[in-house]
């Protein structure tokens, strides 16, 4: 037999198993993880985006300022060959003449340019554009102006806005000096550019709400803006920015920076032209660029630690669901494999029955119980196990059982294969479906009763043998007495009893003492014993020193034989008795025979009271002899008595 699985040496409870653990895992990297990758990952895409709008500003910015130096450009051929002019000619009035000609002729072929004019050394307006000349207009205070007298550099130098002292408009100037016929410093001639003008080409592109373009100069002022703030025109914006030092080497990059302007956080590019060091900056509200951008994103993370934390919470309970079904299944299979312990070491025989009655398991105590192995039992019908008698025992245990909540028994023999025969005692327990009222078959426990069996057979023995002679007592005879009325009145038959009482006893106890007696009365029984002999023939002791024989299906006459031949045997026996007639022992047996009429009203007792009357006469008339009774006193006595019956 196989040893049955030991219970697993599983972890302790409430510990989650490698597997759990590896799930769980697996649910904290999918579901807690999940987050930040989605953060990581719109993150870059914001960066993208980010980068996106700098490209597009920085190509726009490149664009913007190769214009604005394109423009500067323009307006510096006007005053070159008005500086020629002027240092070829000098400043007399036809020189003037002609430099007003050229002025105008200029301003005719460049829109974006406000007027010209031209300053003496002092720093007084010589000539402009305009036809009348206001007196009394000098620049000497201008920066621009300043620098030209200080510094020989025959330069266009690019000014920063200032309000026109010709006109008070907002204007970009554009100078160059020139000198006087000595070669000394002459004056200055200025293009004055319409802040507007600069700004024209700023219009067009879609920057959104608070996108802005600035020209500076790369020493940070500005030159002109979209969307135009004239409080700052000329003011060294780029301060208090990143990009000021940048701006200030004449490179190119891309920027984000809360403006010092509008404190608008921008993000954009900034673009530095080659020959006049001005530079555009382009950029881009952040919060226009990004703004539904962030919601949607913060939305979609929003959605994705949602649905993380849902799938964290689901798999937490699938995973403890999952480990809640694997510990029942664990305490279950603890459980089976118990009974399965219990059923295959037990020296009962434990089988599970089907409600058709037929063996579905035995255990292998079947081996010892019937002296088969369990598989050998299998479809076979409990009854089937008993002998051939006690087959309808062991079914009506069966149906018993069947019919109530409460176990049924029967006790049965057995006979196994090798002939050994013994008792079962079987207890047979319907079972239920679950909690329904379905039956689902049996479980019935057998168990090896014939050692039991048989001290209780001895016991009943011993119960109904008289201890002296071990002859039946008197119980037992009354029993089977009765049991044989029943029987003879059942089939018709003869019954018949013997009486029997050893002569003179008294005085042989008297003459060879009771131990004597006792050896006698043995070796009497030992006589009567082997005078009968079918196997229903009964011998008892009756008392002291009677004996009684019962002969079923035995007529007058047969009774009679059989007495005549325990009397016989007993004077063989040849024990001494010299107070005796014959000097032997010697008894005097009444006999009486009966064809019983009716079971249901059973007299036995009549019968033997027959039998004693013969006796008594067998002692009147000489003792050692037979006396039979009429039995057609018998049958006539009860018939007078039941008023004729028959
Ligand atoms: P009878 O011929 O008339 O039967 O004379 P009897 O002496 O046998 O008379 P009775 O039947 O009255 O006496 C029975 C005697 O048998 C009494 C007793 O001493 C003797 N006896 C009865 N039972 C036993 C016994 O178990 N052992 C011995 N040794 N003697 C017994
Ligand atoms: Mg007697
Ligand atoms: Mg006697």
């Amino acid at each position: 037999m196989p040893a049955p699985a030991a219970p697993s040496p599983a972890a302790a409870p409430g510990s989650p198993s490698l597997t759990a653990r590896l799930a769980y895992v697996l649910l904290f990297a999918c579901s807690v993880l999940l987050v930040p990758l989605e953060v990581w990952h719109e993150w870059s895409g914001r960066q993208t985006r980010i980068e996106e709008v700098r490209t597009a500003a920085s190509n726009l910015a490149h664009s913007l300022v190769r214009d604005a130096e394109g423009n500067v450009a323009m307006a510096d051929i006007a005053l070159v060959s008005l500086v020629e002019q002027m240092e070829a000619e000098g400043a007399g009035s036809a020189s003037l003449a002609q430099s007003s000609r050229l002025m105008r002729r200029q301003l005719d072929n460049q829109p974006g340019l406000r007027n010209f004019s031209v300053y003496g050394a002092d720093g007084g307006l010589l000539l402009s554009s305009y036809n009348q000349v206001t007196a009394g207009i000098s620049i000497a205070d201008r920066d621009y102006f300043a620098r030209h007298r200080e510094n020989s550099s025959p330069d266009l130098l690019v000014g920063t806005a200032v309000r026109s002292k010709l006109d008070g408009q907002w204007v970009v100037t554009l100078s160059r000096r020139f000198r006087d016929r000595e070669g000394r410093f002459g004056g200055v001639a200025v293009a004055a550019m319409e802040i507007g003008a600069l700004m024209r080409g700023f219009v067009g592109y879609d920057l959104g709400a608070h996108g802005s373009i600035t020209l500076v100069r790369s020493d940070g002022r500005l030159l002109a803006r979209m969307p135009l703030d004239e409080a700052v025109l000329g003011a060294p914006i780029l301060n208090r920015t990143p990009v000021r030092d940048s701006v200030a080497r004449g490179e190119s990059g891309r920027f984000q920076f809360v403006s010092p302007i509008d404190g608008v956080d921008r993000i954009g590019a900034y673009a530095s032209g080659e020959r006049y060091r001005l530079a555009v900056l382009v950029g881009q509200g952040t919060q226009d660029a990004l703004g539904a951008w962030t919601w949607l994103a913060l939305l979609r993370i929003a959605f994705v630690a949602l649905v993380a934390g849902l799938m964290g919470f689901l798999g937490e309970r699938l995973i403890r669901h999952a480990e809640r079904r694997r510990a029942a299944e664990r305490t279950l299979a603890e459980s089976e494999a118990q009974f399965r312990l219990l059923a295959e070491h037990a020296s009962d025989m434990v089988s599970r029955i089907g409600v058709d009655g037929r063996i579905r398991y035995a255990s292998p105590a079947a081996v010892h119980l019937l002296g088969l192995p369990a598989r050998a039992l299998l479809g076979r019908h409990l009854a089937d196990l008993a002998e051939a008698d006690d087959r309808p025992a062991l079914q009506a245990a069966l149906d018993e059982a069947a019919g109530s909540r409460a176990p049924a028994d029967a006790t049965s023999r057995i006979t196994k294969p090798d002939g050994t025969r013994g008792w079962m005692e079987t207890t047979i327990q319907q079972v239920r479906a679950g909690n329904t009222a379905e039956r689902e078959g049996f479980v019935a426990v057998s168990r090896d009763v014939t050692e039991r069996r048989l001290i209780e057979e001895r016991m009943a023995e011993l119960a109904a043998t008289d201890g002296l002679t071990g002859l039946a007592n008197r119980r037992r005879f009354d029993e089977v007495l009765a049991t044989e009325w029943l029987r003879a009145a059942r089939d018709g038959t003869w019954l018949a009893v013997l009486l029997l009482d050893v002569d003179r006893f008294k005085m042989f106890n008297d003459r060879y003492g009771h131990l004597a007696g006792d050896d006698a009365l043995r070796g009497v029984a030992r006589a009567v014993d082997a005078a009968i002999r079918r196997p229903g023939d009964l011998a008892a002791r009756y008392g002291g020193e009677e004996f009684a024989v019962i002969l079923p299906a035995t007529d007058a006459a047969g009774a009679r034989d059989v007495a005549e031949r325990i009397r016989a045997i007993i004077l063989q026996t040849d024990i001494p008795h010299e107070a005796n007639e014959s000097g032997l022992v010697t008894a005097s047996i009444g006999v009486a025979a009966v064809q019983p009429v009716s079971a249901a009203q059973p007299e036995p007792s009549m019968l033997v009271a027959a039998a004693d009357a013969a006796l008594y006469e067998a002692k009147r008339t000489g003792r050692d002899r037979v006396v039979q009774a009429p039995s057609i006193t018998v049958m006539q006595a009860r018939r007078n008595a039941q008023g004729g019956v028959r």
